[in-house]
């Protein structure tokens, strides 16, 4: 049994107010698709068809790795390493691999299959948002309220509202578009400004000053970036 998105209370998320909205439903589908893929999906011959040709970006083999049973790590491995060494390699070890398979070896490593469903799912997502938007007075109130949108989400949220069209009239489309703006650009100015200070703190005519919000700017504007906290364990 796949993870059934619409069990995602889009309204939930946006009750909360910490960090971006987006990466909040983003991470949500993430454990969600990780604990699957070391659990449910192991019955489900249909996937593994699929994770043997994908296979996972490094961020989701670490998750579910650290997550999940060894066994069903390894049984997934078993399998992918086996399509990939069939599909790429030579029958002749004193050849090298044609272009197509050394294009395929490239490919592979951009292929994820967390990476692939959490993408389609957020976009479906998103459908929920604008809609929720233009009928719920409540919802555009919180989702005012948020932090910020990340700068992958804010271009994420432009892009698919392209294709959204439908979703509510010019009007209400004006005031999202301000709304996602006004929260993405308060945030980057508030960044830029916290970020300014950190710097003039190492100036010696303010030492011992006040650092106000700007101590951990550097962590702050990584996240909005990037979409993704400084990871602590790459050294
Ligand atoms: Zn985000
Ligand atoms: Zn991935």
């Amino acid at each position: 049994m796949k993870p059934n998105i619409c069990t995602i209370p889009i309204t939930d998320l946006f009750s909360e107010t910490d960090g971006c909205p987006i990466c909040r439903m983003h991470r949500m589908l993430e454990e969600q698709y990780v604990e699957y893929i070391t659990g449910a999906a192991m019955m489900a011959p249909d996937v593994r068809i699929i994770t043997n040709k994908t296979g996972f970006c490094h961020r989701h083999f670490s998750m579910m790795v650290n997550n999940g049973p060894r066994l069903s790590n390894a049984l997934l491995l078993q399998t992918h390493i086996d399509e990939q060494r069939k599909l790429v390699f030579p029958k002749k070890p004193d050849e090298p691999a044609s272009k197509q398979n050394i294009a395929a070896i490239a490919e592979l490593g951009k292929t994820c299959y967390v990476c692939d469903r959490i993408d389609h799912d957020v976009l479906h997502l998103l459908r929920t948002v604008y809609t929720q938007f233009a009928q719920d007075p409540e919802f555009r109130r919180q989702f005012a309220k948020q932090d910020y949108i990340c700068l992958n989400h804010y271009s994420l949220i432009m892009t698919a509202s392209q294709g959204n069209k439908k979703a509510m009239d010019k009007r209400k489309w004006s005031e999202f578009y301000e709304a996602v703006n006004t929260l993405s650009k308060k945030y980057m100015d508030t960044l830029y400004d916290d970020v300014t200070h950190f710097t003039t703190m190492y100036d010696y005519r303010n030492q011992g000053g006040d650092y106000k919000n700007s101590k951990d700017s550097i962590e702050r504007a990584i996240n909005f970036l990037t979409s993704y906290p400084v990871d602590p364990n790459l050294k």
